[in-house]
């Protein structure tokens, strides 16, 4: 029971700034072009614009979280702040951990988490919280990880040829912005002055693209025990949370500065790939950000489906043309979750 999904985006002023302050992430992206004679040849766009897997995946898990909140869904103390870290270390002393969450040293949700997270297996870890399971941890003593279930590209541009005529395929621009205070007396502090101090913000703006794949199949599964440690509900439920915590993504809701810089978006293509008895895991979808990737990502699909077996499904949102029995084109861009759902029976 696994997923692929691929999106395509069309991004404005998007604040790219995501992870270190004042810097906007640009990184070498190797694309296929036309050349002037119309054939194919290869181009580096060396500080290509683009988001990270990183954030993608923590925006991921804090959707997921959301979701499983509403949901009364399994999660722990620390997974349920929406803070996607690592598992706290044994030597991080309680009384510093309770500090940080504002609550009692022998506050009993604390002495759980503890209990479980410090002398604990796998199961116990997975069975406690959705987050652990999907997201996957890395524990640094007693030293135990488990491997994400779910895993991010990046968000990089597609490269249209046609708008290399205006310099770069990834503009990007950096803005200053003011605050300001009415009038600011001559005798003032340095500190209250820098309250109106101008700041800089970088954007970046083009049609973007990521995928992910997903498997579902492994949730509430401990790789440890090979046992399944979940209630079927629970399974279910986190399954749901994981196909859900895709949706604000898609929108391009993912890093700094949403509340200045909500993107200006538009869905241009989506694409769920789901897929049932798989004795191996399906192979990642092809990226958006290559000109031909549909009918690419169709064939290599169909090519897994007669090599494995394995039931496989794909609904397409923005394309015209089915290329296969194995496709199913949908009219509105959520359709194709509400068809994964379906197909998983997860409604
Ligand atoms: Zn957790």
């Amino acid at each position: 029971m696994q997923i692929a999904l691929t999106a395509k985006i069309q991004l404005n002023m998007h604040n790219l700034n995501n992870e270190r302050a004042e810097e906007i992430r640009r990184v070498p992206v190797l694309y296929k072009v036309k050349d002037k004679e119309g054939k194919g040849a290869y181009k580096l766009v060396e500080e290509a614009v683009a988001i990270s897997g990183v954030m993608l995946k923590h925006y991921h898990f804090a959707n997921m979280v959301e979701f499983l909140q509403n949901n009364n869904g399994k999660l722990c103390l620390i997974c349920s702040r929406r803070e996607a870290i690592r598992v706290p270390s044994k030597e991080i002393k309680k009384e510093d951990l309770a500090n940080w969450l504002g609550i009692k040293e022998n506050d009993k949700l604390l002495e759980d988490y503890t209990k479980i997270i410090w002398n604990k297996g796998e199961d116990e870890i997975i069975k406690n919280c959705a987050g652990e399971d999907v997201h996957g941890f890395l524990r640094p003593n007693p030293p135990l990880r488990r491997e994400s279930l779910i895993k991010f590209s990046w968000m990089l541009p597609t490269y249209i040829n046609e708008l290399e005529d205006f310099g770069t395929p990834t503009p990007f621009t950096v803005l200053q912005h003011t605050r300001n205070i009415r009038n600011i007396p001559e005798k003032i502090s340095t500190e209250l002055k820098q309250m109106q101090m101008p700041y800089p913000r970088a954007y970046g703006s083009g049609v973007f693209a990521f995928s992910s794949i997903a498997d579902l199949g492994k949730v509430g599964y401990s790789f440890t025990s090979k046992n399944v440690v979940l209630e079927e509900e629970e399974r279910v439920l986190r399954r749901k949370a994981i196909i859900l915590g895709y949706v604000p993504l898609v929108s391009g809701l993912a890093g700094a500065s949403l509340a200045r810089a909500l993107p200006s978006v538009k869905i241009m293509e989506l694409i769920c790939v789901v897929v049932m008895d798989t004795p191996v895991s399906i192979p990642a979808p092809t990226s958006p950000i290559y000109d031909d990737y549909y009918p690419d990502l169709v064939n290599i699909y169909k090519g897994f489906a007669n090599l494995t077996k394995a039931k496989v499904k794909i609904f397409s949102y923005g394309f015209q043309d089915k290329l296969d029995e194995i496709v199913e084109l949908v009219n509105e861009p959520f359709d194709v979750f509400i068809k994964a759902l379906k197909f998983f029976n997860l409604e």
